[in-house]
């Protein structure tokens, strides 16, 4: 929103900070500006009324601001902090949820995003999760899908996030790795999970993730190749994802030299399901 007063909106330099704080217009605008954001039209509409009534006063002083308002005013930003966080998250992990992936995918992979620097996907996909509900019920399913997120994000380096893509899908993203940083992280989660003692929670449970990696180097790497989207990524790992279960599940699949291999002890394994890259490889 613009300010009302341009001397608020843009300061001159020589006038010097105000160490007053903000004033009553200042505040009744911030809270205008609040309520706005959450739809609450009739009660913005008040404030910013009232922020208008003190510009036509033609206020040369401004009053001191009642200690009630700024109270207000702080409490009325950290519900909206905490709202909008809340509004990123998954409600059963904790994750971040589908919203914020889209959002801070779009943000990374733009012009000056991190394809400069190299972005890792993987797509996670629980494996036979549908049984674990079968046989051990659909709460304890839940109690699962909350570890394994716990242990999903245990030891991710920084600027990576976990977020639930659906179901007993989550997605790792990797900002700013190299590909064998990327293969490193997303290996030492899957075995996370695998070497859980899930038998503490249920005796003959036990649980592992397939997961598909897509890794995007930075452009001054690969300056021939198109810049990807997000969902192009995101399909690239998915189709990896799908490598991974029919080359036998509890591994991660990647592209190197344009054929599909998995990570760690999997490697070997002998029969290593080669899915065509949805676009390019
Ligand atoms: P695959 O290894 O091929 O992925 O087999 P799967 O059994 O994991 O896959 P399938 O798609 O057949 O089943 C997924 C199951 O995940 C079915 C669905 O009920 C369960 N699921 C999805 N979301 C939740 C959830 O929030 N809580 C619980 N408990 N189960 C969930
Ligand atoms: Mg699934
Ligand atoms: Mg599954």
């Amino acid at each position: 929103m613009t300010a009302l007063r341009p001397e608020i909106a843009d300061p001159q330099p020589d006038t010097g900070v105000d160490e007053r704080g903000p004033g009553p217009i200042d505040l009744h605008e911030s809270i205008a500006t609040l309520f706005a954001s959450r739809g609450e039209w009739r009660k913005a509409y008040l404030h910013l009324r009232s922020a208008l009534d003190l510009v036509y006063a033609d206020q040369v002083e401004e009053p001191h601001v009642p200690e009630q308002l700024r109270r207000e005013v702080d409490r009325l930003r950290r519900e909206h902090a905490e709202a909008r966080e809340q509004s990123l998250r998954d409600s059963l992990t904790d994750s971040y949820n589908r919203r914020y992936l889209d959002q801070r995918l779009m943000d990374l992979l733009t012009e000056h995003g991190a394809c400069r620097h190299g972005l890792a996907i993987a797509l996670i996909d629980l494996d036979w999760f549908k049984q674990v509900n079968d046989t051990f019920g659909h709460l304890l399913g839940d109690r699962v899908l909350q570890r394994v997120v716990e242990l999903l994000q245990d030891g991710l380096p920084e600027g990576a996030f976990c977020a639930r893509y659906g179901g007993e899908e989550f997605v790792l993203v990797l900002p700013r790795v190299d590909a064998a940083s990327a293969l490193e992280v997303a290996e030492a989660a899957r075995e996370r999970v695998e070497r859980h003692p899930w038998h503490e929670i249920a005796p003959g449970l036990r649980v592992t993730v397939s997961a598909g990696l897509a890794y995007e180097p930075p452009a001054d790497e690969a300056p021939e190749r198109p810049a990807v989207s997000a969902e192009q990524q995101l399909l690239r790992a998915d189709s990896l994802l799908y490598s991974a279960k029919q080359s036998g599940r509890n591994a991660v699949a990647y592209r190197a030299d344009g054929r599909v291999r998995l990570a760690g002890a999997a490697s070997g394994r002998r029969a290593i399901a080669q899915t065509r890259a949805p676009d390019y490889c």
